[in-house]
């Protein structure tokens, strides 16, 4: 596995499906900004950051998406470029990449869990199931 290969298979169900489109977006922003043909450092950091947020979101697979979570787990830098590159990359996706779009979008329109369940975290299940 090269340096900017990230594992997803931690994640599982609607987590992996949100990955995949934090990861197109990425793509898209790093190479029509970066002028790479995989991934810069930089943006290979972030998703790397992202996916360990994603793996220890408390939510778990009833995490609402990351613009209405009421916990804000991103530190300010990755926040910062996480809303950059959504404002780029967010309004390609529905031409690039329809089906991730709008699963997104449907994903947004679930209510927000007011509290997650214990124990409902991916890292947690991950650990329970021995991986
Ligand atoms: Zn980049």
């Amino acid at each position: 596995m090269s340096d900017h290969e990230i594992d997803t298979s931690i994640l599982i169900g609607s987590l992996r499906a949100e990955y995949k489109t934090l990861e197109a977006m990425v793509k898209i922003y790093c190479k029509d900004h970066h002028g790479t043909r995989a991934l810069c450092d930089e943006c290979a950091d972030f998703l790397h950051y992202a996916l360990t947020k994603l793996d220890r979101c408390p939510y778990g697979e009833e995490k609402p998406t990351c613009k209405l979570c009421p916990i804000h787990c991103y530190k300010a830098e990755y926040k910062e470029r996480s809303r950059i590159i959504m404002r780029y990359s967010g309004p390609k996706m529905l031409l690039r990449h329809p089906i991730l779009a709008i699963r997104h979008l449907i994903a947004g329109k679930k209510p927000v869990p007011a509290k997650p369940a214990p124990n409902a975290s991916n890292r947690h299940k991950r650990k329970s199931l021995n991986r």
